[in-house]
């Protein structure tokens, strides 16, 4: 019996702990009637509206979030502060000269420089794609505008946001060393308003020009006249500045956990935004999908693991917050990370970055998620800027909710980015699928980690 007894201690110890799957599910549901989600994207946006990076409105963001996380019960609210450029956008205006005199709708590139004041005019040279513009001899584009009108299409994944969003992220630096002296881009972005897609640029070591997104009408005009085959004059005028030395930072809060050994579960989004609409599917749903439900979990009972919620600062301009997070917390231990940066439409695949897809706590996850409509997908998740950091750095386990995508980039970093296109049904179903992976998560002991390799 003494025998039985111990042999039934030891396979306790043994095996990992895991929550029963009726108080998963019941978790679940519950959070599919949150309201908590909607109040602080809602209030978010109505309160402090856009939120760039460095400025005063994300340090005024910063304190409205602090207010927020303390008013809904979090422990351990506080600020991360780190030092930043500033770039503000100032003004962007366009006109083709010659052959045909019009006004173009375009905005600047993040990190873009200012044109002369008087602005810049020149014959502008188009390329199909990123490709052909990288074909071009260096210097072939010496005192010439270049202009790269590429495609995206709307994808479920997102997936076409990758080489898309290199015409952005890396088309300038192509165009400064191929002699350009500007560089305007098809946004990259699947709707038809007349709203330019702004975003970061990367210069890297090559000289920076002015460069600015046209909204897609406004390309496909640019596209046509040049195709009548005369020469196209441009006018174009930007006026961004950049100061030196200001304080963005990460807004942290956490929900205690009972064995403060056990291992730290991040989930996270970016508080800053885009300065053009009000940040709200970029990214103030996804602080509020994570915090709500974190909250869900919080208000449940006392998790085994401390749920630790960040609302990250300057994701847009580079990730300054994801690696300001993983410098200063890379000898914490982390059991496990997700943030929610891709819009507030429903989650439909569920994929994980774990030692193995097949342990019993991945498992007990992916058949909770089924009943949202959430599919078990690869072992391949990779975080993104925010947690991608601290991950790569120390191989903490990943799970993404991957959203729809198909409308994410009709929006994403435009004028259009605001609290209507958000669907409360898709935001609560966004805050399930979370607190699903909370209540299993929070209570699991099972090792998932650490996984070795790039994590992006
Ligand atoms: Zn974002």
């Amino acid at each position: 019996m003494i025998k039985a007894l111990l042999a039934t201690a030891a396979l306790l110890l043994a095996t990992p702990a895991l929550a029963a799957p009726d108080r998963i599910a019941a978790t679940r549901d519950k959070a599919l009637k949150d309201d908590v989600a909607w109040d602080i994207v809602e209030g978010l946006t109505t309160e402090i509206g856009q939120r760039l990076a460095g400025t005063e409105a994300e340090a005024r963001a910063r304190d409205w979030a602090v207010a927020k996380l303390k008013a809904l019960g979090f422990a351990n609210v506080h600020v991360e502060p780190f030092q930043m450029d500033v770039w503000r956008r100032g003004e962007g205006s366009a006109e083709v000269i010659s052959p045909f005199s019009q006004k173009l709708i375009l905005a600047a590139l993040g990190t873009s420089p200012a044109t002369p004041p008087e602005g810049i005019t020149a014959e502008v040279v188009g390329f199909p794609s990123l490709a052909a513009l990288e074909a071009v001899p260096d210097g072939a584009l010496k005192g010439k505008i270049a202009f790269v009108w590429h495609r995206m299409v709307p994808t479920q994944d997102g997936s076409g946001y990758g080489p898309f969003g290199d015409v952005r992220r890396k088309g300038p630096a192509l165009a400064s060393r191929k002699g350009a002296v500007a560089i305007v881009i098809r946004s990259a972005g699947t709707d038809y308003h007349r709203n330019p897609h702004v975003g970061a640029t990367d210069f890297g070591t090559a000289t920076p020009i002015p460069a600015a997104a046209l909204a897609l009408p406004d390309s496909d005009q640019l596209e046509r006249i040049l195709k009548r085959g005369k020469p196209v004059t441009l006018h174009l005028l930007l006026t961004p500045h950049v100061t030196p030395n200001g304080t963005s930072g990460n807004v942290v809060a956490e929900v205690p956990g009972r064995d403060p050994n056990a291992g730290v579960i991040l989930i996270g989004g970016h508080l800053d935004s885009w300065d053009l609409g009000t940040g709200a599917i970029d990214d103030g749903a996804g602080v509020a999908i994570m915090t709500a439900a974190a909250k869900q979990i919080m208000d449940a009972s006392r998790p085994l693991h401390t749920i630790r919620v960040v609302w990250f600062g300057a994701e847009e301009e580079g990730g300054y917050g994801g690696d300001a997070y993983g410098a200063c917390h890379k000898a914490e231990k982390h059991y496990l990370t997700g943030e929610s940066d891709f819009g507030a439409d429903n989650v439909w695949k569920v994929d994980t970055r774990v030692l193995d897809p097949k342990a019993p706590a991945i498992v007990a996850l992916k058949e909770a998620l089924l009943p949202l409509g959430i599919e078990p997908g690869a072992n391949k998740a990779h975080g993104g800027e925010d947690v991608g950091p601290i991950a790569k750095i120390a191989g903490v386990p990943i799970i993404d909710m991957r959203q729809n995508g198909l409308r994410y980039f009709d929006i994403h970093h435009t004028p259009d980015d605001t609290l209507d296109k958000i669907d409360p049904a898709q935001l609560r179903q966004n805050v399930a699928a979370w607190t699903t992976m909370l209540a299993v998560a929070a209570e699991s002991t099972e090792v998932l980690g650490p996984v070795a390799g790039d994590a992006n």
